[in-house]
């Protein structure tokens, strides 16, 4: 079965995250548990805690099919020491928030090496700073996304995040999320039906789709290979409709998070019909 849902506003509170979900037809959903824009977040309260669980409950929607997402400040493999710490701490924040939301995944985009070093190194940095978090935490698997690639932002390559699989510390606790505008402009085709068995292939061979915990799904404004971040509404885009319709109709993308983000947040609810609908 197919969970799909949105990237949804919590202002407000994190309850509202459910609340706005329901709204739009969703069955999962994607939220920040804090002002994605700030270092600090605001502590959550028993309060909050509860109002979420019991939302979240009324939403019929399961903390499995909730993918958290983190601060965009956060970069676990910058080049400098005092500043990845403070990554390290704001993200190891991040997934004590989602324990105690009773959340499973935190999404997160993996680094940038803002050109001091060289990607090979970057990639070891968010290695270390991966297992740092493994080991301070537990409950929660870290869900790396894959990139476009702009400025110097990792993860746009299927072998950045197979390195940081494979070098986890408990593998049980580690996955990846596949956002399709990114995989389409840091290069990767999947527009019919061959070229996405070729690149579904080789992520399987690469990666695993073992490792495979949620996908963003959005179209694409800018075009193959661009390296450049810009979603756009589904079918709108380079992509258009046709590889929507064939990740709804594998198997391979069942009890996952499929969330939207979408430009055009007012339709949504329409979108997520869509997709539905795109199941043979
Ligand atoms: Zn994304
Ligand atoms: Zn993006």
């Amino acid at each position: 079965m197919k969970y799909v849902g949105a990237h949804v506003s919590a202002s407000g509170g994190v309850f509202n995250a459910p609340i706005n979900a329901v709204k739009i037809g969703a069955k999962a959903f994607a939220l920040f548990t804090k002002n994605q824009r700030q270092w600090e977040g605001k502590s959550l309260t028993k309060e909050d805690i509860e109002r979420f669980k019991v939302e979240l409950e009324k939403a019929e929607i399961l903390p499995k099919h909730v993918l958290a997402h983190d601060s965009y400040l956060i970069n676990l493999g910058h080049p400098e020491a005092d500043a990845r710490q403070k990554s390290l701490n704001a993200f190891i924040d991040e997934v004590k928030r989602c324990e105690a939301l009773g959340l499973d995944k935190l999404n997160f985009h993996p680094g940038s090496h803002l050109k001091q070093i060289s990607e090979e190194a970057c990639l070891e940095l968010i290695s270390a700073s991966m297992n740092e978090v493994l080991r301070k935490t537990s409950g929660v698997t870290l869900v790396v996304e894959n990139t476009a690639g702009q400025g110097s932002n990792l993860g746009y390559k299927m072998e950045h995040l197979s390195y940081l699989m494979e070098n986890a510390i408990d593998k049980e606790r580690v996955g990846v999320c596949i956002d399709t505008c990114h995989l389409f402009t840091s290069g990767y085709d999947f527009r019919t039906e061959e070229t996405y068995g070729q690149t579904m292939h080789k992520f399987d061979t690469i990666v695993g789709f073992k490792y495979l915990k949620g996908m963003h799904l959005n179209d694409s404004k800018p075009d193959l290979g661009s390296h450049v971040d810009r979603h756009d509404s589904l079918g709108k885009g380079k992509l258009g409709l046709a590889p929507f319709k064939l990740i709804m109709n594998d198997a391979r993308m069942d009890d996952i998070p499929l969330i939207l983000e979408t430009i055009d947040e007012s339709i949504w609810a329409e979108e997520i019909a869509l997709l539905y609908s795109l199941i043979d």
